[in-house]
């Protein structure tokens, strides 16, 4: 199938382009757990809008994991030499129509585990079994420069909060609704960006 010119995506199909992703790609599986990649990003989002959340918040617990999905996207949307893993591609590809709010979430949402091993000795007992294996894999804990570094970011409480409903939307079984639901939300957050670039 032939991609598009990630130029062609635009504010007004963005979020039809990434619903259609959920939609044909939703039901892959999520690395070693309970649910399907959909019901996850959805229980994220769910959990989000529970807590009174802002709309940048739940749109970003809705999209943190999209990066794994860049294969999707046309082939000029990833630089060439940028790295590839899902939290920096998933952030890259969404800058061009989300806020720095939203994409700031989506790329530390990896760091923000490693920060939270470091910083709460009770939060690696709340990962699952994959979670704690990829942790492996993406460096361990952070040391205490690298926390230091981490907790000047300006966007820390709700990249940490994000990070927490990742590990908790692995439930199977919940129902959760559908990604339509948060459509118009993102289509405000899209519309509101744009308002600051135009
Ligand atoms: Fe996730």
């Amino acid at each position: 199938m032939t991609k598009p010119d990630f130029s062609k995506l635009t504010k007004d199909n963005i979020v039809d382009f990434i619903g259609d992703i959920f939609l044909r790609r939703g039901a892959d599986s999520y690395l070693g757990e309970d649910v399907t990649m959909s019901e996850h990003m959805l229980q994220g989002a769910q959990l989000a809008e529970q807590a009174g959340a802002n709309e940048e918040a739940i749109a970003s617990a809705l999209l943190h994991d999209i990066g794994h999905y860049t294969n999707e996207f046309p082939e000029d949307a990833l630089e060439k030499g940028v790295n590839n893993y899902h939290d920096e591609a998933g952030a890259f590809v969404l800058k061009r129509f989300f806020p720095q709010s939203v994409t700031d979430c989506v790329q530390q949402h990896v760091a923000a585990k490693r920060y939270l091993c470091a910083v709460d000795p009770e939060y690696l007992n709340l990962l699952s079994d994959a979670s704690v294996h990829t942790l492996k894999l993406q460096g361990g804990p952070m040391d205490r420069h690298e926390v230091d570094a981490f907790e000047e970011q300006p966007h820390l409480d709700t990249i940490i909060q994000v990070r927490k409903w990742d590990d908790e939307g692995k439930v199977a079984g919940v129902k959760t609704p559908d990604y339509d639901h948060y459509a118009p939300l993102l289509q405000r957050i899209v519309d509101r960006h744009a308002g600051t670039i135009d």
